[in-house]
């Protein structure tokens, strides 16, 4: 019996030893996955050829002649191939093993580049196929051909027949998909639609059989968040109302502006979430600037109110402490509690990250274990084993695409009964990527910005032009001049750090052959150019300092904080800035090589300007040529729409980027669905998934493709402990 374990060698065993060492196919599931990287279609004959094409044809060997090479050592085999009415050259030149076969009436077809020389067209060294007398070339059927990767020391044709075997003896192979399923939708079987990919009659086929594998992978994906949403849906947690005259109601009569309707409407949804004995699980998807915080705040409070806790988890130092510092200027009193003078139906917001002082650290862990501090804010060292809360009822995620579900269900754990969940992104993501990242979180948008919110202006400056550079430098002066603070963002830290980054940025483009496309350039550092402006003459006088990943947490938080107070003119920084951070005083910024960034990055980063009343001004600047970073930058000035930008972003990147880490690299990882463009497949996934789980939470019935889902969980947490 042959199936999917079975070794190669008991099927094709000639060729198996070479396609074991050369592309590591040992079994046959191994070739059976080994796709082929196109399809070509066979020339009936030989009319219309075209130098450099690749052509596979069925032609007769009219004659074939070997003899010495007149310059060289050794022996050519000139064939001359027909189909009737005209003629081409096929030449060998090592003939051993081919004057046997390729002898006058001999029938085959030949696959290969077509050269041309003088007024004869030839192919050398062609991959053939010596048919039985009289065929009229392959079945009938097969008018397609399927071209695979080169594997050393073997032909085309030999993977081909290799199949071929292996089809013929194929008896059955896993097929994750419930039969009713594929019925129902129409789609063939995984056999069918193995066969349909390696041996395809026609396009309609091969069509047919992709659209099997891609809704095979989005099955898997979206079953495994079915499941999630299943076994959320059973838990059972404390319902957390906030109480008359609390902490949120104070807090509510102080809030120094108006809510928006969005805000008000998201705030409602949450209150009656977090009223439910099963927990909250929502996204909340809103543009920077757009008022997420103060939306989790009130939830926080609500939570205290109820007499839980509630944690927020943030994905730099920079921004939890940031966080911690505007939480609790906007509590003022509210944020006493306990202390003198603190109001007492107060609470703590304590602080909590992995490079504080030993002491600092001892307290914000006794403040959460004692339920003292009714909110922590914090790194990831609140996922720590040696974090534990006194009662932790509400779980905030803030810019979630930093962190995984993992992290999330760690911090999850340490409630005493599951806490509810609020996930925030300012990413704007495509409705299916959502669907699949986030595919076990109810989801709000927050669409419009809070009133008085300034546009942002954005323009590509050519960073060698002397002129436009000086001129950049005195605007930011004016803006200095009118009262206000501008970022520089550079891709590299420089100085000792030299080559460190605190993001990677992108790598230096390169063409289809892996040439790069344009001479490597030393890339702007945060050292290098705050060298430059102190020397620059339109910014003397001006507070100058630096930010980055490297610098010690207390250095960080105190440049942070100068910044924030105004005393500080220009900051000269890496992308730390990018996520979070809130300076409605700044009004410009200026990313250097902003070629190197992501188009998405780059509308983050921008968004940390123009959020006070005054309009914001991005300046990007780039000595590339490149073409395609050049539209990529004026997209990203051309438009303030996040929606598109993140469209365009997830075009250009690879899939597996899309998901984040857990997908990348693993063998498992998507080799057919495409999320941006099968949305029309993901959404019917996403549909019988549901309806599978519903009938058969455990797939109890679905053996193969409950152990597809495991295999992806598995994936998932094992790329999750990779990244610690
Ligand atoms: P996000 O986290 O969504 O990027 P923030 O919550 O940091 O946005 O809000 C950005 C700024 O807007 C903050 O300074 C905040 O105080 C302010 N803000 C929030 N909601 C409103 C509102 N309804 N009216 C005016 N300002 C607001
Ligand atoms: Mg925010």
């Amino acid at each position: 019996m042959v199936d999917e374990s079975t070794n190669l060698r008991s099927v094709v065993s000639s060729a198996a030893p070479k396609l074991a060492a050369g592309r590591d196919l040992h079994t046959v599931g191994d070739l059976l996955r080994f796709w082929p990287r196109r399809y070509t279609s066979f020339d009936a004959d030989l009319t219309s050829l075209h130098e450099g094409e690749y052509v596979v044809v069925v032609a007769d060997v009219r004659d074939a002649v070997t003899r010495p090479m007149r310059n060289r050592r050794g022996r050519i085999l000139t064939a001359t191939i027909t189909d009737g009415t005209n003629d081409m050259e096929v030449t060998f030149f090592k003939p051993y093993g081919h004057e046997g076969r390729l002898v006058p009436g001999a029938r085959a077809i030949f696959a290969g580049k077509v050269g041309r020389y003088g007024r004869t067209w030839q192919l050398t060294h062609p991959d053939y196929q010596i048919l039985p007398p009289d065929s009229d070339g392959l079945d009938a059927r097969r008018r397609l051909l399927p071209i695979y990767l080169q594997v050393p020391k073997v032909q085309n044709w030999t993977v081909i027949d290799s199949l071929n075997l292996v089809f013929d003896q194929l008896d059955s192979v896993v097929d994750v998909v419930p039969a009713d399923l594929a019925a129902a939708r129409g789609l063939p079987s995984r056999l069918e639609a193995l066969r349909g990919i390696h041996q395809p009659s026609g396009w309609p086929e091969v069509e047919r059989a992709r659209k099997r594998l891609r809704y095979e992978e989005a099955l898997v994906l979206q079953t495994v968040l079915a499941q999630r949403r299943h076994r959320q849906a059973q838990e059972k947690t404390l319902a957390r109302r906030p109480r008359e005259g609390g902490l949120l109601a104070a807090f509510d009569a102080r809030l120094p502006f108006e809510l928006t309707a969005g805000q008000r409407e998201v705030g409602e949804v949450l209150a009656e979430e977090m009223a439910r004995d099963t927990p909250m699980h929502r996204l909340l998807l809103g543009e920077v600037g757009s008022g997420k915080t103060v939306i989790a705040l009130r939830a926080m409070l609500a939570a205290v109110d109820a007499g839980g806790q509630a944690a927020l988890l943030a994905p730099t130092e920079v921004l939890a402490a940031q966080h911690h510092r505007s939480i609790t200027a906007m509590l003022g009193d509210l944020a006493e509690g306990g202390m003198l003078g603190g109001s007492d139906i107060g609470t703590r917001v304590t602080l909590l990250t992995g490079s504080q002082s030993t002491a600092a650290r001892k307290q914000a862990l006794l403040d959460a274990a004692s339920g003292d501090a009714g909110i922590v804010v914090g790194t990831h060292a609140l996922i720590q084993q040696n974090v534990s809360f006194f009662d932790l009822a509400l779980v905030v995620v803030d810019e979630q695409h930093r962190f995984g579900v993992e992290q999330r269900d760690a911090l999850r754990e340490k409630g005493n009964q599951p806490p509810h969940v609020l996930v925030m992104t300012a990413t704007p993501i495509p409705r299916t990527v959502a669907m699949t990242v986030f595919g076990d979180l109810e989801t709000s948008t927050l669409s419009e910005l809070p009133r008085g919110r300034s546009p942002i202006a954005t323009h590509v400056v050519p960073g060698d032009n002397a002129r436009w550079v000086e001129r950049t430098w005195e605007r930011i002066a004016e803006e200095v001049r009118a009262g206000r603070q501008a970022y520089v963002v550079c891709p590299r830290i420089g100085g000792d750090d030299k080559g460190v980054e605190d993001e990677p940025f992108l790598p230096q483009e390169v063409d289809e052959e892996g040439n790069p496309v344009e001479a490597p350039r030393e890339l702007a550092s945060v050292y290098a150019v705050e060298a430059t402006l102190r020397e620059t003459p339109a910014l003397a006088g001006l507070t100058i300092e630096v930010l980055h990943g490297r610098m010690p947490p207390e250095a960080k938080d105190a440049v942070m904080a100068r910044f924030n107070r105004g005393e500080v003119d220009l900051l000269v920084s890496t992308t730390v800035i990018e996520v979070g951070v809130d300076v409605p005083n700044a009004t410009v910024m200026v990313v250097m090589d902003a070629d190197r960034f992501g188009v998405s990055q780059l509308h983050q980063l921008r968004g940390r300007v123009g959020r006070g009343q005054h309009a914001g001004l991005c300046l990007l600047f780039t000595s590339t040529d490149a073409e395609s970073a050049l539209v990529r930058l004026q997209a990203v000035a051309g438009t303030t729409d996040g929606f598109e930008l993140a469209r365009l972003d997830l075009e250009q990147r690879r899939e597996g980027d899309v998901l984040g880490a857990r997908q990348s690299g693993g063998r498992n990882s998507l080799e057919w669905l495409s999320i941006l463009r099968d949305e029309a497949l993901v959404d019917q996934a996403r549909e019988d998934a549901t309806a599978l789980v519903a009938a058969d939470p455990e797939l109890a019935a679905h053996p193969d493709l409950a152990a597809a889902v495991a295999e992806q969980v598995d994936e998932q947490q094992a790329a999750f402990l990779e990244r610690g």
